[in-house]
Parts: structure tokens; sequence; C-alpha cells
């Protein structure tokens, strides 16, 4: 009998009519002799009753008044309604099951209210429930101190929830269903032929995820790789399998990089680039620069070090008090608002020659600067003007032949 975890997401869970698509994906793997660990986001987006987003709301209108303690238990709630709302549809359909809070499926944390780290997960009960034939749901985003206290491991924090739960009871698969097809070629908004893609390593889905792409969080995808457990996205109103995510080494054995040098596009916008000149000595500029940053908490990306000065980027929310800084200590930086910033990721790219010329042409031919640039051995970062994002991504979609299956 295989172990299997489900993770079904806020908009699967969001009404009756994609709950019922929910259950078809249950059913069938219950019929199929699964011990089964469903794990649920809250249900729905911002504006939806009982969202994440919506309980924040209604405490957010009186200022910052609720303790962290406090904001982690309202929080914990939209995963137990979503929790009992799918354990009352199983019982109508014959299926026994069981609803655990995070806490009582022995998920312990840290003490850091809203951004809790897993310390430990302690299977027993999972593993008892399952031996009495339940199937057994557990309200994703949440844990428990050793002292008891309810904590949240932040936003989109149910992914890792699945992905812990999966490698703690060492299962076969981990299913993220969500509202789209698995992980895809580019942003579909952005680019109208994105395509999804059949497998991609553990390594691409970080940096996509890590690069802006929204389809799974970056901690959940860490905790499987360590651990070795396939993942697989896909949609829960289709039945196609989506993607599978698996370790490099198998994509390499199965010959997929070798006809793939370039997987997919990731972008972020909003992003500002400074540069800052140097008069008074290289090491001077670079420390007081970096240092100011850091000590106001502001993240820098980007970072391109010359005797020359400093080029780096940061979110548009952070350029003001960039800006600020930079003048207190004197310097008077070049500001570019309005960038975004593209990133071409493949696992297969390493060593192959030729990836960052096709890119230049692909933009040069459609009349877009490259602004700056950053590579490591799978992905090639390039910073272009937020107008200029739409063409640059489509570009670069084709010129890497992302559409053709
Ligand atoms: N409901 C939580 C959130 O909106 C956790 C999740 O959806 O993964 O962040
Ligand atoms: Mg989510």
């Amino acid at each position: 009998m295989d172990l299997i975890v489900q993770k079904f997401g806020g908009t699967s869970l969001s009404d009756d009519q994609s709950r019922r698509h929910v259950l078809r994906h249950i059913i069938r793997e219950h019929e199929a002799g699964n011990s089964l660990v469903i794990v649920v986001s809250a249900m729905g987006r911002s504006g939806e009753p009982y969202a994440t987003d919506s309980l924040l709301h209604l405490v957010q209108l009186n200022g910052n008044s609720l303790p962290a303690r406090e904001r982690d238990l309202l929080l914990s709630c939209g995963e137990l309604i979503s929790a009992s709302v799918l354990c009352s549809l199983l019982n109508t359909e014959g299926i026994p099951s069981v609803t655990l809070t995070g806490g009582q499926a022995g998920i312990l944390t840290d003490d850091r209210f809203g951004s809790a780290r897993i310390t430990e997960i302690k299977t027993e009960r999972i593993h008892k429930h399952l031996s009495e034939g339940l199937v057994v749901i557990v309200t994703g985003f949440q844990g428990m101190t050793s002292e008891g206290e309810i904590t949240t491991l932040g936003r989109g924090g149910s992914d890792t929830s699945a992905t812990a739960l999966g490698a703690a009871l060492s299962a076969k698969v981990v299913d993220i269903y969500t509202d789209v097809d698995g992980i895809l070629t580019a942003d579909p908004r952005w680019v109208s032929n994105a395509r999804p893609l059949s497998s991609v390593s553990y390594e691409e889905i970080c940096n996509m995820a890590q690069n802006g792409a929204k389809v799974i969080h970056p901690r959940a995808v860490e905790i499987a790789m360590k651990a070795g457990i396939p993942v697989r996205v896909r949609s829960t109103f289709s039945d196609s399998e989506g993607t599978l995510v698996t370790h490099a080494q198998a994509l390499r054995n199965q010959g997929i990089w070798h006809d793939r040098t370039v997987t997919g596009l990731a972008h972020v916008r909003h992003v500002t680039q400074l540069g800052v000149v140097n008069h008074n000595g290289p090491a001077d500029l670079q420390l007081k620069v970096f240092r100011a940053m850091a000590s106001h908490g502001i993240s820098v990306d980007f970072i391109n070090v010359m005797p020359t000065g400093v080029h780096y980027t940061v979110s548009e929310n952070d350029t003001h008090k960039a800006i600020h800084l930079l003048h207190e200590l004197g310097f008077e930086p070049h500001v570019r608002e309005g960038c975004a910033k593209v990133s071409v990721i493949g696992g297969g790219m390493n060593g192959e020659p030729g990836v960052m010329a096709i890119i230049v042409e692909a933009l040069s031919d459609s009349g877009i600067p490259i602004l700056q640039s950053a590579d490591s051995n799978t992905t090639i970062w390039v910073l272009i003007s937020e107008e200029d994002l739409a063409k640059a991504l489509q570009a670069l979609h084709t010129a890497f032949g992302l559409h053709l299956a």
C-alpha cells in the first residue's frame, strides 16, 4: 500500500463545484488502495470569506493591535474551516476520515509566530489513523510549539506542510493540486503560448519559485529535494498528471537535458536599479553602501561591484529608503525605477555555449536594451525596463523554442 500526500490550494476549495473536483482526486487514489494524507489551504482568495487575507483584513482595520501569537490563532482558522468542510464531504461519500490541526498531526515548530520553522514531525498519530483505515486531513500552514502554542509557517506555507509531511512519512509522491496544469514554461498571463512541462528538476523549480513564479513555495521544494520525495504539481480541474519535480540526475538519465538548455522563464516586476559612482576609493564606497542597506533591512539583488562603483537593485517599496540612505552617505545615486528582472532558467545550460548569445540576439532584435545581467550555472538574469517585459518574455520564449513540445 502506497502513501500519497495530496495538497489542495485555496482556489481548489473555494466553492462547492471546485470541491467536487477535489473529491474526485481523493476518491480515485482511495479506490486505488492508497493511504492518503490530505493537506488543505484556506478557502479561496482575498475577498472571499474564509481566505487567509480576509481573516487578516478583519484585524487590519484595528491597526496593528493584535499580538503575533493571537494573529497566528486567527490565521490558523482558515485551514481548519477547509479541513472540516472536506471531512463532511468525504463522509457523504462514505469515506471515513479524521481532521487534525498541524499540532495534532505532530508538526512541531519553533516559536517565531508568523514565520515558524518546522523542527520535527512526530508521525505516530497519523500512522495510527492510517492503520485504522482513515483518510487523514491535516490543516496546512500551521504547527505547534513544544509549549502547545499554535504557529503559522509564513504565507504560502501549506505547500511546506505537504512536503514536510511527505518527507516525514516517506510518501511515494506529494501531489500539489492547484488551478493550473502544472509548471508552465512562462507565466501565461504574459506569454500566450506558455506550455506545461512534463518534468523539471528540484533546482529548476526552486529557481523559478525564487524568481517570481508563484506555483509552489521554494521552501517546500527544498524539503522535498533533501528527502528525495517526488512532487507533482497538477490541476484539480483536470486529470492531467501535471509536472513531475524530480532529481536533476533523473532528467539527465532520461536525456531530457540533452535537448533542453532552457526550461522556462520567470520574472519579477517593480524593481529599481541604483548606481553609485566611486570618487573616494572603492573599498570605502562598497562597504558604506552595502552596510547601510543591510543595517536598514533592505535586500539587494543584481549586485555588480567594480572599481568604478557599484550597481544593484532593490524592490520598488525600498526605493525611497535606499535613496535617502545613499544621500545621507553623501552619494548622488543614479536611479532607474520601473525595471523588471527576467530569469532564463535551465539545468541543461551548464557548460553549453551560446545561451547568452541567444538572449542578447532575441532582445536586441526586439529593440530591448539590457540594463544589467548576471548568471549562475542554471540561470541567466537580465534586467530590462518593465515597459519591455511582455515583448521580452515572448521573444525569449520563442527564441528558446519553449512553445514547442
Ligand atoms: N492560507 C495560507 C496563505 O494564504 C497558506 C497557503 O495558502 O499556502 O498564505
Ligand atoms: Mg497557497
